[in-house]
């Protein structure tokens, strides 16, 4: 649990009763995106993965603060194009032919996934540098989504490689790899060889086959720990080496949007069964699924809000532990278990930190059709 941003604080107390919002601090996804640029090897470009946040405040700030956005989406592609990005690389398996075209005319670079987009990338008669997504036969990197290596849907398999390579349609120019591997990692030495394996093996595998090598993508998977306030340790990607003519491309999400987020939500309800105090939210996992999602305690903090202007007795608890559950008629509504606390009142607020990526963009909102929450844009 840590301190709140005085700035952040500030504008939670403004929100109207019972509060529930999300707050996105453009400022500090800049500061983000700043320390990452710092951080990164010379010929390294890093794309933000809009997926881990779509608000057009949020894509819009890390449009300019990074060196362009991937999308994986049609949706996601007018965000970037509206949003002004320099670049945009456009993944993703399941493209449709309306999607390919207007990517190719946004001049996105396409990752493109399986012989087969590479067919009717052709029979819509669309040219394009395009780079190639590969799932490798092995590739030695922890976290917790393994993507390659693996049976998946995402990419091309490293075995059919020969085969895609040599019936490439005409019009088509592979001027790289796109290796997206893993997600949340948080060891840097780790992700930092993964790199530099990356970097290996797509120049190896473009001298086998003669193709000439401009980028390689070694995607997002920049870890955050929820639960401490730990981040993965940059400091060994900056000792990677990108040869000359060849750019690293990076495209984090999660990394570079998580910290700039808040979840904040009223206890409606304080309540103990069973031995077990309940902090009942104006809010819950249809609005942030991520803890539920991945079966982890996300912790909060106590914005205590004094006023009660109430003719009866005001629920509060002191010193103990409690959950953090939502508005939604299920046990599974669930954001943290057992987070001690000194002291909570009915109509304080708990305030989670690092719900800027995968938060709102992955939950259910329509479950049980709560009014959503407020978004404050700092
Ligand atoms: C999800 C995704 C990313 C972003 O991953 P993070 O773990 O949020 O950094 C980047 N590239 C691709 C292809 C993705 O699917």
């Amino acid at each position: 649990m840590s301190e709140l941003p005085a700035h952040v604080a500030a504008a939670l107390r403004r929100l109207p009763p019972p509060a529930c919002a999300y707050l996105y601090d453009t400022a500090a996804l800049r500061r983000q995106a700043d320390h990452l640029r710092s951080a990164l090897p010379p010929r390294t470009s890093f794309l933000y993965a809009v997926k881990a946040n779509g608000h057009p405040a949020v894509v819009h700030t890390l449009a300019t603060a990074c060196d362009g956005l991937e999308v994986a989406s049609g949706g996601e592609l007018d965000l970037a194009v509206r949003a002004g990005a320099r670049r945009i690389a456009f993944g993703g398996p399941a493209k449709t032919d309306a999607e390919l075209a207007a990517a190719v005319r946004a001049g996105a670079l396409l990752n493109v996934e399986s012989r087969h987009e590479l067919d009717r990338l052709a029979g819509l008669g669309l040219h394009a540098d395009i780079c190639l997504r590969i799932n490798r036969s092995t590739v030695g990197v922890t976290g917790s989504h393994a993507m390659t290596g693996t049976p998946t849907p995402f990419g091309i398999d490293e075995h059919q490689l020969p085969a895609v390579l040599g019936a490439l349609p005409p019009g088509l120019s592979v001027i790289g790899f796109h290796l997206h591997a893993v997600s949340n990692n948080l060891d840097g030495a780790a992700h930092a060889a993964f790199l530099g394996d990356a970097l290996d093996w797509s120049i190896t595998t473009a001298l086998a086959y003669d193709l000439s090598l401009r980028v390689v993508n070694a995607g997002g998977g920049l870890g955050v720990d929820y639960t401490s306030t730990a981040s993965i340790d940059l400091t060994p990607l900056s000792r990677v080496t990108v040869p000359d003519g060849v750019e690293l491309i990076l495209e984090p999400g999660r990394y570079l949007a998580a910290d700039a987020g808040y979840y904040a939500a009223e206890v409606l309800d304080l309540k103990t069964t069973h031995g077990r105090t309940f902090a009942v939210l104006r809010g819950g996992t249809h609005h942030f699924r991520l803890p539920a999602a991945w079966g982890y305690s996300h912790p909060f903090t106590v914005l205590p809000v004094d006023a009660w202007d109430r003719p009866y007795p005001r629920p509060a608890v002191t010193d103990t532990p409690v959950d953090a559950v939502g508005e939604l008629c299920t046990p599974r509504d669930v954001l943290s278990r057992g987070q001690h606390v000194s002291r909570l009142r009915a109509g304080d607020l708990l305030v989670f930190a690092r719900a800027g990526a995968y938060g709102w963009d992955i939950s259910h909102h329509d479950f049980l059709r709560h009014p959503p929450p407020d978004f404050v844009i700092l």
